[in-house]
């Protein structure tokens, strides 16, 4: 029996915990970071050690997913936890309708005061926050001019360090000390055409980068969507993304640096006169350094905010994640950019350090999507999450939890084509073991043995040993697509 006591008792103990108690949340996300290029996850091709920290304080997680691998719907997915098709953002030619329900608005109404900071890319302005300073579109890397609601603020100097300048100003003048706070900090980089800043311009000069194993891909064995696409490293990359010629937007003192580091590289380029395979190791090369440059200067500024968090002692209750809007081709495939099902894209970098629930150094390997964040900030914030929202909060996860009856699949769903690159519609599923893909407008499938074919070279739809396979996996899509309430295109 609840007793009066009991009640008085109760009360006192929540105003005790009061505001204080509810957990900061900060979200860091770059645009376009593979997981290939955090040190954390072990491919040895860059050290990133301040994202590293939440690796090593908190859970990295090996299977997290995209519901859609491009950066304006990922960023949809995010706020409204709903699939494209529901939260009306499917390509990056939408508009984001900011009159529906989203997780900031929530959150704010819940007692959290909520920011946004660098790139929003949705076109329409931001709702739900108490503050916003953001890129306008994609944002350059230098001299940004930011939108605010107080109208265009002009910036000088690089974008990346702009960002999280704007962040720690705001955790240490705008923050309200009395509420719980929810940032969202959102890089530019390593988005193409990925421009390194003054600092690491010279950075890898004496190193190569690791080539991945599949640059050379013929694209055989497959549906004819991978051969058609156009985004290779070997025929797709424009002399502007190579720094081949003048980059637009630097000032006097920033071309100088630039025309100091690449004008020697550019001339030995020409003078080498490279041809076939050759040529195209020289620009992977030339590719994979600047992105990976790009991704010091992001890894620099999450280790300043960190600081910062630990300095003011802030770290101790807030939960910090550390992702991307989606996942990356470095190479493999031959390929830059993302949109595909196939691992490198729709798997996404996530890291989450929350102090007193998230094991040190644990590493979780469940089926994770984005459209599990905003759940998972109402969780961790003690607000009911709304049944329309589509994904699942992960609290008993990040305590370390087994969670038996966690999902067993993941949906997918690609819509933007045919610009810019060509990449094939598609939607599919992925288990543990398997992944088919349907890619409609050109009526294929495909399925891949993960565990057989991890780089997923070869399709093995219609082979003799898989039809019991492919009909499990086929009936599952038709379940998970009537879940998520997808009906297109209608077939
Ligand atoms: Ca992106």
């Amino acid at each position: 029996m609840v007793t009066p006591s009991a009640i008085l008792m109760l009360a006192s103990v929540l105003g005790a915990a009061g505001e204080a108690e509810r957990p900061n949340i900060l979200f860091i996300m770059a645009d376009d970071h593979g997981y290939q290029a955090i040190s954390a996850y072990g491919h040895g091709i860059n050290e990133t050690p301040n994202i590293d920290r939440l690796a090593k304080e908190g859970m990295r997680f090996d299977r997290a997913f995209v519901t859609n691998s491009i950066c304006g719907p990922s960023r949809a997915v995010i706020l409204t936890g709903l699939y494209s098709h529901l939260n009306g953002f499917k390509t990056n030619n939408d508009r984001f309708d900011g009159s529906q329900q989203t997780v900031a608005k929530i959150l704010r109404t819940s007692g959290y005061q909520t920011a946004m900071i660098g790139k929003w890319h949705l076109v329409s302005d931001p709702t739900g926050f108490d503050y916003w300073h953001i890129l306008q579109g994609q944002g350059p890397y230098y001299n940004p001019r930011m939108k605010t609601p107080e109208g265009v603020v002009p910036h000088t100097g690089y974008t990346t360090d702009i960002i999280g300048d704007l962040t720690l100003d705001w955790l240490q003048n705008k923050r309200d000390p009395d509420k719980p706070f929810f940032l969202m900090c959102h890089h530019k980089a390593p988005h193409r055409n990925w421009q390194p800043s003054p600092k690491y311009l010279h950075k890898y000069d004496d190193v190569q980068i690791k080539e991945p194993e599949t640059l050379f891909d013929d694209y055989s064995n497959r549906t004819r969507a991978a051969a058609e696409q156009e985004m290779t490293v070997a025929k797709h990359l424009s002399p502007n993304d190579l720094k081949l010629i003048e980059q637009r937007g630097l000032n006097d003192e920033q071309a100088e640096a630039w025309n100091a580091a690449y004008g020697p590289k550019n001339r030995a380029f020409e003078e080498a006169k490279l041809e076939g395979d050759e040529l195209v190791r020289w620009m992977y090369q030339r590719y994979a350094k600047d992105y990976l440059r790009c991704i010091a200067a992001v890894d620099e500024n999450v280790g300043r905010v960190l600081d910062y968090l630990e300095t003011t002692g802030l770290d101790k209750n807030t939960i910090v994640f550390y992702t991307s809007d989606q996942g990356w081709y470095l190479g493999e495939h031959g390929w830059y950019d993302k949109r595909w099902m196939y691992e490198e894209s729709f798997r996404t970098p996530l890291l989450i350090r929350w102090p007193g629930h998230t094991p040190a150094g644990s590493v979780n390997t469940d089926l994770v999507m984005n459209l599990d964040f905003a759940p998972t900030f109402l969780q961790a914030a003690g607000v009911p999450v709304p049944e329309q929202m589509q994904g699942e909060g992960m609290e008993l996860i990040l305590n370390g939890q087994p969670v038996p009856d966690w999902r067993k699949e993941v949906y997918y769903h690609y819509y933007e084509y045919p610009q810019p690159h060509r990449v094939q519609p598609h939607y599919g599923i992925r288990t543990d073991r398997y992944k088919l893909i349907r890619f409609y407008g050109i009526d294929q499938w495909e399925l891949f043995d993960l565990q057989e074919d991890p780089h997923e070279l070869t399709s093995i739809y219609g082979r003799a040993d898989m039809v019991a396979v492919q009909q499990d996996l086929q009936s599952r899509l038709i379940k998970l697509r009537d879940k998520y309430q997808d009906h297109e295109p209608d077939e």
